[in-house]
């Protein structure tokens, strides 16, 4: 599988696909299905499972969903000014 899965978004920490097996669905008992699931032992973050011919597809598109996608070029120029700013204030308080 070629498409990269996010990092978890409490944790950090990585997901993989697992099947689980044996459940019970809308479409009855027994289906596999595919979800995604957090590699770390401590946090138990994981989608719903997904059932059908595009179930792996649908788990990555669920686990890669964000509510909130940062602006990584506003938070660098943000850091910058940041930085400008400290750099006036030093310069400030030493006359
Ligand atoms: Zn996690």
């Amino acid at each position: 599988m070629s498409v990269e899965l996010k990092t978890c978004p409490f944790c950090g920490s990585g997901g993989k696909m697992v099947h689980p097996m044996g459940q019970w669905t809308s479409k009855g008992y027994g289906q596999d299905g595919s979800r995604i699931s957090c590699t770390s032992t401590e946090c138990y973050v994981m989608t719903t499972a997904y059932y059908g011919e595009t179930q792996d597809a649908d788990a990555i598109t669920a686990w890669n969903t964000r509510a909130y996608e940062p602006d990584q070029a506003k938070i660098a120029e943000l850091q910058a000014e940041v930085e400008r700013l400290k750099s006036t204030i030093a310069e400030l308080e030493k006359r």
